[in-house]
């Protein structure tokens, strides 16, 4: 299928070093493209000169729209008022912090041409993240992988480009709970991988913290699994099972043995241990319905301050009447 307008989409958090030279590759990128291009920032409250740059180079080339957002609503969220906003029949979402090279844009692209709806960049290595961290995402991956029951793609960030079929299909997905990369996963259709090298951020710092990224964690695993809450009930009853068996121990002992007041460390051990699976048990019930409580409070995913879509054709006719 041609595709006659591709959206790039940008989330913008703070990111006023990087905005000029993400658009100077950009561009140099965009010459290479057999179809038109729509650059579409979403400044997700931006506290810093973000919004101005963008708007700055909106003057300069009618090619850019622009979503400013209310608040900071996260990249989750700033990516979907990017998908609902976006004009083109094939979207692309890029960092602005230029992590993902906008190279590789054509190879996917020709990837949509060839009737793919989802193509997703992997990353063959990462650059310029700690150790620490490329660990945790690797191993998190895996096990989402494996808990959930629909596949996720592993080594995979939001680096990727979708068809005007998947756009339609993430545009219908309303929950406020929201993790991209699991509902991506979730709509299916045919996927493709495509590889390449991650680099390390051109300037600025990264926008998570450990606790952002331990919430995006639980928040995957429990909107696309409920194993969790499996677990915990299991547990709860291999314990009981267990107490259960002790009990008669203990009550056969008391009245063949008798029992002098001992018995006190292994009360103690029990106490601890049921409570301790207890707590457990809870704060899982508690994630999900947490999950449940704000997904029936139905709030809009986003609020919009001002959008300001790119120029038309039409719209340049009308300007030299
Ligand atoms: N971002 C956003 N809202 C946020 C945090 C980040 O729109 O609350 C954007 C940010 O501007 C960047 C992208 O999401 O374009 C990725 O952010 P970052 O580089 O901090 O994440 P990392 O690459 O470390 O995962
Ligand atoms: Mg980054």
């Amino acid at each position: 299928m041609k595709t006659n307008l591709l959206t790039v989409l940008v989330p913008v958090y703070n990111e006023e070093e990087c905005l000029h030279s993400l658009y100077d590759r950009l561009q140099k990128m965009m010459v290479r493209l057999p179809c038109e291009v729509e650059l579409l920032f979403v400044n997700d409250g931006s506290t810093d000169r973000s919004l101005e740059l963008v708007r700055f180079l909106q003057q300069r080339d009618t090619r850019i729209s622009c979503v400013d957002l209310s608040r900071n609503f996260g990249k989750e969220r700033a990516l979907s008022a990017g998908i609902d906003y976006a004009q083109g029949d094939a979207l692309v979402i890029i960092d602005a912090d230029l992590q993902d090279p906008p190279e590789l844009i054509p190879r996917m692209l020709e990837e949509i041409e060839n009737g793919y709806d989802d193509v997703y960049a992997c990353r063959s290595s990462r650059q310029g993240e700690t150790w620490f961290k490329r660990w945790t995402s690797k191993v998190y991956y895996r096990w989402l992988h494996h808990l959930s029951d629909i596949p996720v793609q592993v080594d995979t960030g939001d680096f990727r480009m979708f068809s005007a079929k998947a756009l339609r299909a993430l545009r219908r997905l309303k929950e406020s709970e929201r993790n991209m990369k699991g509902l991506f996963s979730y709509i299916g259709m045919r996927k493709k991988a495509v590889y390449y090298d991650r680099d390390p951020r051109v300037a600025g710092a990264t926008k998570w913290s450990f606790w952002k990224l331990f919430d995006l964690a639980i928040k995957g695993l429990t909107s696309f699994s409920v194993l969790p809450l499996r677990f915990v009930s299991f547990l709860g009853g291999i314990v009981s099972v267990a107490a259960f068996v002790f009990l008669l121990v203990v009550v056969c002992k008391a009245v063949f043995y008798g029992d002098p007041v001992a018995g006190y460390p292994s009360l103690m051990a029990v106490q601890l241990f049921l409570g301790g699976s207890i707590l457990l048990a809870l704060g899982v019930i508690g994630e999900y319905l947490g999950i449940v409580y704000n997904e029936t409070k139905r709030r809009p995913v986003y609020y919009v301050n001002e959008y300001a879509p790119m120029q038309t054709a039409e719209d340049k006719d009308k300007g030299n009447m």
